[in-house]
């Protein structure tokens, strides 16, 4: 797999990623989140440990295991560490505490590095025996309710580091942080190069039509997303230029939330037959890619945001992406270069207009935002930052001379 990224990724990251491979060899790193498909975390996951493996780490990834409640209490969590005003009681954190209990017990911890993904299974640090354990943070904490912050940085900090997505989330957490912005992988079903039969099929089921200019957003359905946010902006556009908005994505089993936001999205889509909202099945990565590569505008127009790969997912197919200016959106839309960052619905509308009525423009951008994915956000790059982290923090007090 790994000789497939020579001639795609950038040649300096596979050099480096092999040295760091031959370094942590025969070493173990386990990799524990919450979910197995849905939202960005899976997403990585599930392209990265088999690299890691061909690196000849012993790699793993487990998911926690919850009830009902747990995953209530989660994505409330979530939603106070990006800055909506909910209250976690301390009944509810003696909950979130006891179900990573029991999955403490349930999985093997033991490995060389265990890299912790968000705020759901942060409290396994508790049961730790040995290794490296570093939490990573893949959520926006620029503005969050402090409680529930300072809450969860009793678990953070007892970590031996922790890894933010963007510099502006590094807190001062009294252990070691890093700045290591997410990916995507260029060879995965939802990014490969597609057929144009592929395409063509792919469309034919899912009834998008062939015969407008298409403006794509696909996310979770979450209100940090703006769903709705991006339907009042098309309804601007659609007074002056013809097209058809599709709005996808698929439920994530850790966020309870999708069904009462997808609902409050088909009811403000309703009566418009050119608004597409499409209910996707988990794992339907080509159905994505080939939506993205049809796409003539592509939004990821969030209020908060963690990365949001669905922005270099679509920089990465030469598509004009317009974002939020929000969490690491900023991060891959250079603004006027790579693409347009907004701030309203407004705004928004008017970068699509700009967009769909200067075609030039929008492929010039397109293919500057295909590079700047190349050199930044790729897997490739990813991989090697973890793997710099996890070598950094076992041979931390080591000088150059005794690696
Ligand atoms: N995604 C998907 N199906 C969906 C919605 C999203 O496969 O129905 C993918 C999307 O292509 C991207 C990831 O899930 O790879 C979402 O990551 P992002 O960072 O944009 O947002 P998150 O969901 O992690 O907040």
């Amino acid at each position: 797999m790994l000789p497939q990224y020579s001639g795609v990724s950038p040649k300096g990251d596979l050099i480096l990623l092999r040295k760091l491979g031959e370094k942590l060899h025969g070493k173990s790193f386990l990799h524990v989140n919450s979910t197995r498909a849905g939202g960005g975390v899976a997403e990585i996951l599930q392209r990265m440990v088999p690299i890691l493996k061909e690196l000849g780490i012993d790699a793993r990834w487990e998911v926690i295991e919850g009830d009902e409640r747990f995953f209530d209490i989660t994505k409330k969590i979530h939603n106070a560490i990006q800055g909506s005003p909910e209250m976690i009681t301390d009944d509810m954190w003696g909950h979130h505490y006891e179900i990573n209990k029991k999955n403490a017990g349930r999985l093997n911890l033991e490995a060389d590095a265990v890299l912790i993904h968000d705020p759901q299974p942060a409290a396994l640090v508790e049961f730790k025996e040995s290794g490296k354990w570093i939490w990573r943070c893949h959520i926006d904490v620029s503005n969050p309710v402090k409680e529930v912050c300072d809450y969860l940085m009793r678990y953070c900090s007892k970590y031996d580091a922790a890894v933010f997505s963007v510099a502006r989330f590094a807190r001062a957490m009294g252990i070691d942080e890093f700045i290591i912005p997410p990916s995507i992988d260029p060879l995965s079903e939802k990014n490969r190069e597609l057929s144009d039969d592929e395409i063509r099929e792919t469309m034919e089921r899912l009834l998008v039509p062939p015969d407008k200019p298409v403006i794509l957003q696909v996310s979770r359905f979450d209100r940090f997303k703006d769903p709705v946010g991006v339907i009042e902006a098309y309804k601007i556009v659609k007074k002056y230029n013809d097209c058809i908005l599709v709005l996808a994505g698929s439920p994530a089993t850790d966020d309870p939330e999708g069904e009462i936001v997808l609902n409050e999205v088909r009811e403000y889509a309703a009566g418009d037959p050119d608004i597409y909202v499409l209910l996707l099945p988990p794992f339907s990565d080509k159905d994505i890619n080939a939506l993205q590569r049809i796409s003539t505008v592509i939004l990821q127009k969030s209020l908060k945001e963690g990365f949001g790969l669905t922005v270099s997912e679509g920089m990465w197919k030469g598509k004009p992406v317009i974002g939020g200016a929000v969490g690491g959106i900023p991060l891959q839309i250079v603004h006027g270069v790579t693409g347009f960052l907004v701030h309203s619905v407004e705004g928004a509308a008017f970068r699509i207009r700009q967009f769909l009525n200067n075609p030039d423009m929008a492929t010039r951008m397109g293919e500057r935002g295909r590079e700047y994915v190349r050199n930044n956000f790729l897997i490739t790059r990813q991989t090697r930052d973890y793997l710099s982290v996890w070598y950094s923090i076992e041979n931390k007090g080591k000088s150059v001379l005794e690696l």
